[in-house]
C-alpha cells in the first residue's frame, strides 16, 4: 500500500510541513547579525549571543546583548521623540497604529514562521492565534487614540515607557505593551526577552515602513542585565514588566520611590474547575488548549486540574485517551499539536520539578510514543497523587505538565482553587449557569472563562490578582494604565506642618474627664499591646490628649480582625451606601465637637474640615453604587464581564496634616468599594480620629470594617507593608518612607499608592472625589460567558 493509502486506512496525520524559506531569507538579508533599533536606525551588532531554534538546536541569528549605555542611547531617543509624538493629534497617532495593524496583517506569514522557528510553538498556534491576535490588538488602540481626549479628558501620558517581556508570546506581549502604550502618546523602550527576539525586531522593520516618527518605538536586546538597566534609568517614567513573579518582585524593589509607574503581569497557577454536570467533552478538549496550548509555557495555563469526585475516574481515563492522540513533533508541522519548548534551560527546570514532585508522591502519566530525539521536546504529562503541598501543585512550572486533584463539593473547589499565592485566571466547567456564576465571583483571579478557555481579546482587560501583579492589559483598564491626571506632574513638594516644641510641665487642660483614646479593632477598643501611649500636643506645645502607641502585634490583631470582614466586599453596594450616609449623618450631629478637637490639636478653625469630611463620606457613598464595570463583546461567541471587585484588605496611613479629612477621604473610597481597612490615622493629630469611634459604632458599620491603630506612621506602615494578610496599602508621607513602604511591600506584590512627600491636597473636591481613589481601591475581574450563536 502507498503512503497515503495507509493515511486513510489509519487516519493518522500525513506531514504537512510549512516552509522556512522567507524567514530564512529575512535572517539571511540581515546577514543573520542584529543590532539594536534606537531612533528610528539601526545599531550596528556589538557583543552578541546566539538565538537558536529550540526545535532543531541550530542558530538562527546573533543577537546584541544590550549594554547600559544603549539603554540610556535609546531613552535619550525615545525622550527626543515623546514631544512630537504626545502632541500628534489622536487620530493621527490612530493612523500610525492602523498602519502598523495592516503591516502586520500583510506580513503575517513571515511573523508566524519567524516566531514559530524562534520560539518552538506550533505554526497552528502562531499562524492562528498570536499573530491575529497582534494584529487585533493594533486596531482596537488605533482606536484608543482616535477617542482618548474624549474618554480620558484631563489625562496625559506618562512619558517615556520601558517595557520589558517573556518569551512564551513574543510578539503578542510586545504588542499588548506597545500598542496602548502609543495610542496614549507614550514613547516606548522594549525589550525582549534573550531566547526570542527575532520577531521584535521584524516589527521593528514595520515601524520603519510604516513611517512612525523615529524614537518612538525603540528595540533593545539583550538579557537581564539589559532590563535592569532599563529599570535603574531615571529617564523612564513608567515601567511596564511581564515575566516571573520572582523578577517583578526585583523590579517592585528596584523602582521604589522613584516614582515612575508600574504595572506588572507576573506569573501564574490556574485552576481549571470542572463539575460533575459539565459537558464532559468539550471540558476536556478546553482542557488541551488550556495546558498543552504553547506546551503549556502560557502565564494563565490551567495547570491544575479540579475535578468532581463523582466524575474523576471517567474524567481522567477520558483525558488519558485524548493526551495518546496529541501530536509532538516539528512546531512548523501543521499538524503538530505540542511544539517545542523555548530553550534546554526550560526542560531541565521542568525535569527538575518533576523530580521534586515524584519525589513527594505525586504520580506521573505520559502517554506511549516517540518525540523527537532531537530538540526542546517533552511529552504531556498528567499528574496526580498530590497533595495542595506538592510541588508540582504549588510552583508555576511552566511546562506541559496538569495536575489533577479531585474536590466533593462547591465550597471545597473554591477553597482549593484559591489555595495559591497567585490569582491569574481560572476556569469553570458546569452546564448549570447558576453553579458557573455562583463560582465566578468567588474566585481570587483577573480572568475567570465560564465552559471555555484561553480566550483572548484586545478589548478585554487581561491581569491578575494577588502574586501574578497588578495593572491590566487590554480595555479600558489597559488604557489607563499608560495614561495619568496632568496634575499629578505638576506636584510640589509638600511642606511639613509646622510642630511647637511640648511643653512637659502642661497637664491636660479640656476640662473634661480624663479620657484614654484606645485603639479600635474588631468593633472594640482595645488597649494597646506595648502599654505606652502617645502625648498629643496642640500647637502651643500643651498637651491636648493620649493616644495608645500601636506596634507589630496591634497591627497584627487589626489585620486580623480586617480579613475577618472581607465579606465587607460581598455586601450590596447600596448597604455600603447606607452605611457611609449614616456616618456621615452622625459626624455631622457632632460636627461642633469634632471642629473643636481639631482646633484644639493645629490652632485652626476645624469648621471647614469637618463639612469637608461629611461631604466626602457623602461623595463616596454616592460612588459605591455609581462605579461599576462594563460589558465586553470580544469576537468570539461570548461576551466578557468586567466586574468591578474590591482588593481585600487595605492598609491606610494617613498624612499628619487635616486630622480628620486626612484620614476620612482615604478610607471613604476603599470603603465604599467594599475594601475593610487598617487605618493608622494622622500620628500628630490623631484624636480626631479616635473620637469617631462612637459614630462607627452608631452606623452599622460591622465589626472589622474599620480598624484603628495609632502610633509612629511609619513604622506602622512599615508592618502593615511587610504583612501578607494585607493586599493594598495607601501612604501618605515623606519620600523616604514611602521608599520604605514600596520595597517592603514586596513579600506579597501589594498595590501601593505613595504620596512621596508630594503635596497631595486632599481639601481638593475636584481631584478626590471622583475616581482617582476608587481606581486604586479595586481591581477588575473579566468573566469571560457564552453568549450568541
Ligand atoms: P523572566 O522574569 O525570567 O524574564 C522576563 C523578562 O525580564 C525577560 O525579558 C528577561 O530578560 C527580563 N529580566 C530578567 N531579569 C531581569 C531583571 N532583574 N530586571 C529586569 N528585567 C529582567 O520570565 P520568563 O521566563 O521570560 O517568562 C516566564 C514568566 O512570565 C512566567 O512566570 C509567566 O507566568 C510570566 N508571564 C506572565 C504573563 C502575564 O500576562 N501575567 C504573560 C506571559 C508570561
Amino acid at each position: 500500500m502507498n503512503k497515503i493509502a495507509q493515511i486513510f486506512e489509519t487516519l493518522d496525520y500525513g506531514p504537512a510541513p510549512e516552509g522556512p524559506d522567507q524567514a530564512n531569507a529575512w535572517l539571511e538579508s540581515h546577514g543573520r547579525a542584529f543590532g539594536h533599533f534606537i531612533d528610528g536606525k539601526w545599531t550596528k551588532p556589538g557583543t552578541t549571543f546566539a538565538s537558536d531554534n529550540p526545535a532543531t538546536g541550530k542558530t538562527l541569528a546573533q543577537i546584541t546583548d544590550g549594554t547600559a549605555e544603549d539603554v540610556d542611547k535609546a531613552v535619550k531617543a525615545a525622550r527626543a521623540a515623546f514631544k512630537g509624538w504626545s502632541g500628534l493629534s489622536g487620530y493621527e497617532r490612530g493612523k500610525y497604529l492602523y498602519a502598523i495593524a495592516r503591516a502586520i496583517q500583510k506580513h503575517a506569514r513571515l511573523f508566524a514562521v519567524l516566531e514559530t522557528m524562534d520560539n518552538g510553538k506550533p505554526i497552528r498556534e502562531s499562524r492562528d492565534i498570536d499573530i491575529p491576535l497582534v494584529a487585533r490588538h493594533f486596531y482596537h488602540h488605533a482606536g484608543w487614540a482616535q477617542h482618548l481626549d474624549r474618554e480620558f479628558p484631563g489625562h496625559v501620558p506618562y512619558g517615556v515607557c520601558g517595557q520589558i517581556i517573556p518569551w512564551n508570546f513574543p510578539l503578542l506581549m510586545l504588542a499588548w505593551k506597545i500598542a496602548p502604550a502609543l495610542a496614549a502618546g507614550n514613547t516606548v523602550i522594549l525589550k525582549p526577552a534573550e531566547f526570542t527576539s527575532l520577531t521584535a525586531l521584524l516589527f521593528a522593520e514595520i515601524c520603519e515602513r510604516a513611517g512612525l516618527p523615529k524614537g518612538v518605538v525603540n528595540i533593545v536586546t539583550g538579557a537581564g542585565e539589559t532590563g535592569q538597566a532599563i529599570v535603574a534609568h531615571e529617564g523612564i517614567d513608567k515601567i511596564a514588566f511581564t515575566g516571573s513573579t520572582e523578577v517583578g518582585k526585583a523590579i517592585r524593589a528596584a523602582t521604589a520611590g522613584s516614582g515612575k509607574g508600574l504595572s506588572l503581569e507576573l506569573g501564574g497557577k490556574s485552576p481549571y474547575i470542572v463539575f460533575e454536570d459539565a459537558d464532559i467533552d468539550s471540558a476536556i478538549e478546553g482542557l488541551v488548549d488550556a495546558i498543552w496550548f504553547n506546551q503549556g509555557q502560557v502565564c494563565c495555563a490551567g495547570s491544575r486540574l479540579l475535578v468532581q469526585e463523582s466524575i474523576e475516574e471517567r474524567f481522567i481515563t477520558k483525558l488519558k485517551l485524548r493526551m495518546a492522540s496529541l501530536r509532538v513533533g516539528d512546531p512548523l508541522d501543521k499538524s503538530v499539536d505540542i511544539g517545542a519548548l523555548v530553550a534546554p534551560v526550560q526542560v531541565e527546570r521542568i525535569r527538575d520539578l518533576m523530580q521534586r514532585g515524584l519525589a513527594e508522591g505525586a504520580v506521573v502519566y505520559e502517554p506511549d510514543g516517540a518525540i523527537p530525539s532531537v530538540g526542546c521536546f517533552l511529552k504531556p504529562a498528567l499528574v496526580t497523587n498530590v497533595s495542595p503541598a506538592n510541588t508540582l501543585v504549588a510552583e508555576e512550572i511552566f511546562g506541559p505538565v496538569l495536575v489533577a486533584m479531585s474536590f466533593r463539593t462547591p465550597e471545597e473547589a473554591v477553597a482549593l482553587a484559591n489555595n495559591t499565592k497567585y490569582g491569574l485566571a481560572a476556569t469553570v466547567w458546569s452546564e448549570n449557569i447558576n453553579l458557573a456564576l455562583d463560582i465566578a465571583p468567588k474566585i481570587k483571579a483577573g480572568v475567570v472563562w465560564i465552559n471555555g478557555t484561553n480566550n483572548f481579546d484586545a478589548a478585554v482587560g487581561f491581569g491578575g490578582y494577588k502574586e501574578s501583579g497588578f495593572g491590566r492589559e487590554g480595555g479600558r483598564e489597559g488604557m489607563a494604565a499608560y495614561l495619568k491626571p496632568v496634575w499629578e506632574k505638576d506636584l510640589k513638594a509638600a511642606t511639613a506642618p509646622k510642630a511647637a516644641a511640648p511643653k512637659f510641665d502642661n497637664p491636660l487642660d479640656n476640662g473634661h474627664l480624663d479620657q484614654t483614646a484606645k485603639m479600635y479593632i474588631g468593633g472594640k477598643q482595645a488597649r494597646p499591646d506595648s502599654g505606652y501611649s502617645r502625648a498629643v500636643y496642640g500647637p502651643n506645645g500643651n498637651l491636648v490628649g493620649e493616644v495608645g502607641d500601636g506596634n507589630r502585634k496591634d497591627i497584627r490583631n487589626a489585620v486580623e480582625a480586617a480579613r475577618g470582614a472581607l465579606s465587607w466586599g460581598n455586601s450590596t453596594a447600596h448597604a455600603r451606601a447606607q452605611i457611609l450616609y449614616f456616618l456621615a449623618e452622625n459626624l455631622d450631629y457632632r460636627r461642633d465637637e469634632f471642629a473643636e478637637r481639631i482646633k484644639a490639636q493645629t490652632g485652626k478653625s476645624g469648621t471647614a474640615e469637618v463639612a469637608a469630611s461629611v461631604e466626602r463620606l457623602f461623595a463616596f457613598a454616592a460612588w459605591a453604587d455609581k462605579y461599576d464595570g462594563a460589558v465586553h463583546n470580544p469576537p468570539l461567541r461570548a461576551v466578557a464581564a468586567a466586574m468591578v471587585e474590591p482588593i481585600g484588605v487595605m492598609g491606610i496611613v494617613a498624612g499628619p496634616d487635616l486630622p480628620l479629612l486626612g484620614s476620612i477621604a482615604l478610607i471613604a473610597p476603599a470603603l465604599a468599594m467594599g475594601n475593610p481597612v487598617v487605618l493608622v490615622p494622622s500620628e500628630t493629630a490623631p484624636l480626631s480620629v479616635t473620637d469617631l469611634y462612637q459614630a462607627i459604632e452608631t452606623s452599622d458599620v460591622p465589626n472589622g470594617v474599620i480598624n484603628i491603630v495609632t502610633g509612629d506612621a511609619a513604622s506602622l506602615a512599615k508592618t502593615l507593608a511587610e504583612h501578607d494578610g494585607v493586599d493594598a496599602l495607601w501612604f501618605m508621607g515623606s519620600s523616604q518612607a514611602s521608599t520604605m513602604v514600596e520595597k517592603a511591600s514586596i513579600t506579597n506584590v501589594k498595590q501601593t499608592w505613595t504620596s512621596r512627600g508630594l503635596g497631595y491636597d486632599l481639601t481638593d473636591r475636584q481631584k478626590f472625589e471622583g475616581d482617582y481613589f476608587l481606581a486604586k481601591a479595586t481591581q477588575i475581574k473579566n468573566v469571560w460567558i457564552p453568549y450568541g450563536a
